[in-house]
């Protein structure tokens, strides 16, 4: 429970609600902004008032996801309100207020350490990336389904990269019955690849690799699916880019072979923004739960 506790979450998407609703079901004192033009209401959240004495009693701060703009601007889809974070307004919070978002830009980094108050990133995290790889696997079968007039399965597929979700697309995709390849520039990763029971393409040398194949999914956030690549994809082909952006795929030169390809951001929130709220939400509340905890602890 976190009886006691203060948050604001401030901006965001669906994936805020579910993170509100939890909040709620733990008993914190939530406040929030930017989130007026949603039809439902809060009983228990209280609008965050920037200038009262709100923000001295605030334990968290949640923003959206993708953190700030670049000039500290915070978006948000159920408002149109324009929301500032300033560091005058930060300084205000206890020493101890800690500040969650998905990923930071520079300047919200630059701005946590002058305001000195710890800023976690919850999309860095291996537990959060991998729970997050679920929906984003489910996300890219509803698109490849959506843009293909052929099944999945039986199709030949190369995914470039086998990290975090990487490993959940191989595996899932193999599971449909596609002939799976999967793209590595490690010797560790190549043996899992094998261990897998899946063929392994070489990144070091992609230029001499085959990389003919009914669907390419790239996650790897580097130019990887460049003119050698797409060159040698059939007309049908569909390229799905789930890395961030820019992604790591040629678009003009796909778009010009006449390859579909897609960049595919954020499926989680697009496809499941309850779940994707809930993962963020559980990490959250463990590391709140965690400090809590040690602070208790210590006295
Ligand atoms: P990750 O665990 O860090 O995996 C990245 C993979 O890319 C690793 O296999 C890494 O290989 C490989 N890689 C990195 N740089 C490379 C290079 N220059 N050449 C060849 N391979 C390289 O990341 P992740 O969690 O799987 O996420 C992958 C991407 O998807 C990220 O950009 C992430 O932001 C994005 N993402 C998108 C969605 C969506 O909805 N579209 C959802 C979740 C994540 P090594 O292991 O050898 O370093």
């Amino acid at each position: 429970m976190l009886t006691g506790y203060h948050v604001a979450v401030i901006g965001g998407d669906a994936r805020q609600i579910e993170i509100i609703r939890k909040l709620n079901e733990w008993n914190a004192t939530v406040y929030t902004a930017g989130f007026d033009q949603l039809n439902e209401s809060f009983t228990e959240a209280t609008d965050l008032e920037f200038d009262s004495n709100q923000v001295e009693k605030l334990d968290a701060i949640i923003l959206p996801i993708p953190g700030t703009d670049d000039s500290g601007l915070i978006d948000g889809i159920f408002s149109n309100r324009v929301i500032q974070l300033s560091e005058e307004w930060l300084k205000k919070t206890p020493e101890h207020c800690q500040v969650f978002t998905g990923i930071a830009n520079s300047y919200l980094k630059e701005l946590m350490v002058k305001v000195g108050r710890p800023l976690h990133l919850l999309m860095n995290r291996d537990d959060v990336a991998i729970y997050n790889s679920i929906p984003t696997v489910e996300g890219t079968i509803m698109l490849i389904i959506q843009h293909t007039d052929y099944t999945i399965h039986g199709s030949t597929m190369i995914i470039l990269g086998l990290g975090r979700v990487g490993m959940s697309l191989a595996r899932i995709f193999d599971h449909i019955g596609a002939d799976v390849s999967v793209g590595v520039r490690s010797s560790k990763a190549a043996a899992r690849v094998h261990e897998m029971g899946l063929k392994t393409i070489d990144m070091n040398k992609l230029d001499q690799e085959n990389m003919e194949c009914d669907i390419l999914i790239n996650t790897v956030p580097h130019l990887v699916v460049d003119h050698h690549v797409i060159k040698q994809l059939p007309s049908h082909a569909l390229i799905v880019d789930l890395a961030s952006k820019p992604g790591g795929t040629d678009f003009d030169f796909a778009e010009k072979r006449g390859i579909k390809a897609l960049l595919a951001p954020g499926l989680p929130g697009i496809v499941a923004p309850k779940t994707a709220g809930r993962i963020i939400a559980d990490v959250m509340c463990r590391i709140v739960k965690e400090k809590v905890r040690k602070e208790n602890a210590d006295e």
